[in-house]
């Protein structure tokens, strides 16, 4: 059977049920059953972290694809993918890995081009790390899906990327409760977190969470490590100017020097429209954002 017992977890004192307490939505998982991100089971009281060392994709990308622009500019990253996510968005431009751990329970994840998945110890992808340096490798990202959701698997990975002396990325929505937080971040050298939008009603709507955690994930984590902030800017949902201006503004409240990404959606997933936002447009929000912080950058244009 696939797996490790998975940390951050509170059985249940009269029934086989296990809480999980690694993300906010906190869940109360019944014997046999996935959490919302398909990726942690309870097998008779206990919760295992099924997806562990299972790699949905595997590419040396160039760092300022995470988004990292002020991250060792001009440096690749080895960058990993896994399965499943805790939000469910609906515009998601990686839904082939986020969406589909739910509907792959108890076997491998369905295999995608390129002899996909792959299962690599964490020793294994540090190697592949190490490996990667001669072609301009800097480290280790986990990226594409929402890596929190298999904390342990990141957690083991990077203490060895560690001991090779490369550096430790994480792309992340944010949403993971602070007592996992707080045990990684040491071992995390930047972070790329997205902040989706600055309504909690953006959130629950197209997301299937909220907004303070993530919020509170921004604010803990640029205290302990190099963090930037990516906005996806869909047009008519989250792009007003005055909802960009409270964000960079309130962003700036931490660091007007922490980056931010304004990053242009396209249609994907459940989403047919709107159709991308116009990129002078974008580049307008782009100037209301710098009014507030020192680095703004547009993405995807
Ligand atoms: S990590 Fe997964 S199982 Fe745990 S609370 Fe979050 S969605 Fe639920």
């Amino acid at each position: 059977m696939n797996g490790v017992r998975a940390d951050y977890q509170k059985r249940s004192a009269d029934s086989n049920d296990v809480r999980c307490l690694l993300c906010p939505h906190n869940c109360v998982i019944a014997d046999g059953g996935y959490g919302k991100c398909g990726v942690r089971e309870n097998r008779s009281g206990v919760l295992y972290c099924t997806h562990y060392g299972l790699v949905s994709a595997l590419a040396l990308d160039p760092i300022e694809k995470k988004p990292l622009a002020r991250f060792k500019p001009g440096s690749a990253v080895l960058s990993a993918g896994g399965y499943g996510c805790n939000f469910t968005c609906s515009f998601c431009q990686n839904w082939h890995i986020s969406q589909t751990a739910r509907h792959a329970h108890g076997g491998t994840p369905e295999s995608g081009a390129g002899g996909y998945p792959l299962t690599m110890s964490p020793a294994q992808l540090a190697e592949a790390a190490r490996n990667a340096v001669p072609r301009g490798n800097c480290g280790l990202a986990f990226t594409y899906n929402e890596p929190m959701i298999n904390l342990e698997y990141m957690r083991d990975t990077f203490r060895l990327v560690r001991r090779e002396g490369l550096s430790t990325i994480v792309v992340s929505n944010g949403y993971i409760n602070p007592k996992p937080l707080d045990d990684l971040l040491p071992l995390v050298d930047a972070m790329n977190i997205d902040l989706k939008a600055f309504t909690d009603d953006f959130y629950r709507r197209m997301c299937g969470g909220t907004l303070d955690p993530v919020i509170r994930t921004i604010r803990r984590a640029a205290e302990k490590t190099h963090i930037e902030v990516t906005t996806l800017v869909i047009p008519g949902l989250n792009s007003s100017t005055d909802e960009i201006a409270d964000l960079a503004a309130w962003l700036a409240g931490i660091r007007p020097d922490i980056p931010l990404h304004l990053s242009r959606h396209h249609p994907d997933y459940r989403m047919s429209e709107p159709a991308p936002i116009p990129v002078d447009e974008l580049l307008a929000l782009a100037d209301t954002a710098r009014k507030y912080l020192e680095y703004v950058y547009v993405g995807n244009v």
